[in-house]
């Protein structure tokens, strides 16, 4: 008999929405974590502004987090996307589609807060090795020994008494973008750097944004303006490479004064903004989402560009098709770990992962491309979309994440 059924190696965003999806549904789970579950230096779980699809919505309803995440989230009412400079112009309306809100921001720490409460106290559900990281493993017939080892430096009680070596029918990998078990397995990747990075603060707007998200292309790149609680917007600011040091560099009224030039006067005055961070803009596929005893998901299998806000979105479908495909192997008595029940999961997945690269990937490169026929093609593209209904109703469905599974089975 293993340990566990189940060994989730990373507690970020996609790891913490498997562990409850699989104690939801009766299996012994650990989730082996770096950081201290309250550490306010958690990169997963840091002020970035994340765009909940609806589908993402009723994925956590499932999980029992929505309760606690709801009261932070800011509905998205509308998307407004624009080209500075140029005549294309479209805009997505909740009404169109008849729900109430086309998704929904909160920021990472909300989520946070909302995912890991509820597994750290006693009886959550999961055992959470912490802070810990897993170190290796080795994959047997019947089992994968994960060998475990307390992080140094990090603060913690139990270190002495934490186990070394744990065993488990399946390890799952969500151990983030730079995943070291998809590079320990060997596993080859489609891998490119966009030469961009992405700048996010929160900022307060003189004008109420009333749930309305901005997309903005300008000669720079992409700049997205998303509405959060208490009248402040997420900014995320896709800026070259090149470009990053001068930016950063600036005090925050000549940072203010950067953006409205950038941005205009639709949310009148930029009057306060907060911490800024910044982050690396790559695309990252591996070939392989599964192995015997191993399974990749979330950004460890798919790191995308965050140009369309698709990257947590994407990992939370593997969430419930990776827990559906578990569950009824565990109630058919089946090995959880054998390549056999894996591939239903990564067969599953697939088409969903390819269409999501693939479209992130070619508006990173159209958006970021201040070549003059291009900025044609985009522009007649969202002239397009503005005037043909079926066309914008396809595009407002994928953004809510309604095209592929999204509801736990
Ligand atoms: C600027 C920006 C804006 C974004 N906006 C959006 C958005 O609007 N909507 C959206 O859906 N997505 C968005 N994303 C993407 C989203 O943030 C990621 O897809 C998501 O955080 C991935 O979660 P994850 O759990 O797979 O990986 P991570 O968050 O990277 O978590 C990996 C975890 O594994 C742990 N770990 C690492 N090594 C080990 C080890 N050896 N053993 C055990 N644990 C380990 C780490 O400590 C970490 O907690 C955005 C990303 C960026 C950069």
């Amino acid at each position: 008999m293993t340990d566990y059924d189940v060994i989730i190696a990373g507690g970020g965003m996609v790891g913490a929405c498997l562990a409850h999806a699989l104690a939801r549904d009766g299996l012994r789970v650990a989730v082996v974590e770096p950081f201290p579950l309250d550490s306010a230096s958690q990169p997963s779980y840091d002020d970035r502004a994340i765009a909940l699809a609806y589908g993402t919505r009723c994925i956590l309803e499932g999980l029992g987090v929505w309760d606690g995440l709801g009261p932070a989230a800011e509905p998205i009412r509308e998307v407004h996307v624009s080209d500075r400079g140029h005549f294309g112009f479209t805009r997505l309306d909740a009404r169109d589609e008849e729900v109430e809100a086309l998704g929904y921001v909160v920021t990472g720490r909300d989520l946070g807060r909302a995912l890991l409460g509820p597994l750290a106290v006693a009886g959550g559900g999961a055992d959470l090795v912490c802070p810990a990281r897993v170190r290796d493993f080795a994959i047997g017939p019947d089992e994968v020994r994960v060998a475990v080892e307390p992080v140094p430096g990090a603060a913690s009680d139990g270190a002495a008494s934490m186990p070394r070596t744990l065993t488990a029918a399946l390890l799952v990998a969500a151990d983030g973008g730079r995943s070291a078990i998809r590079a320990r397995l060997g596993i080859p990747q489609r891998e490119h750097a966009y030469r961009h990075h992405a700048v996010i603060a929160n900022v307060t707007p003189a004008l109420p944004h009333r749930g309305v998200a901005y997309e903005r292309f300008t000669d720079s790149g992409p700049l997205a303006l998303l509405p959060m609680t208490d009248d402040r917007c997420g900014l995320v600011w896709t800026v070259r490479d090149d470009d990053l040091a001068d930016l950063l560099a600036l005090d925050d009224r000549r940072f203010l004064a950067r953006l409205q030039e950038r941005f205009g006067f639709r949310l009148g005055r930029f009057g306060a903004v907060g911490r800024r961070s910044h982050y690396p803009l790559e695309l990252r596929l591996a070939h392989t989402q599964v192995l015997e005893r191993v399974a990749i998901i979330g950004n460890a299998a798919h790191t995308v560009h965050p140009i369309a806000g698709q990257g947590f979105n994407l990992g939370i479908r593997d969430v419930a098709a990776l827990a559906g495909v578990l569950a009824d192997a565990h109630r058919d008595g089946r090995d959880l770990g054998s390549l056999g029940v894996l591939e239903r999961y990564a067969e599953a997945r697939r088409r969903d992962h390819r269409a999501v690269v693939l479209a992130t990937d070619a508006l990173a490169r159209l958006f970021a491309s201040p070549a003059a026929p291009l900025q044609l093609v985009r522009n007649l593209g969202m002239l397009a979309l503005d005037t043909l209904p079926p066309l914008k109703r396809a595009l407002a469905r994928a953004a809510m994440g309604l095209s592929a599974g999204s509801r736990l089975p």
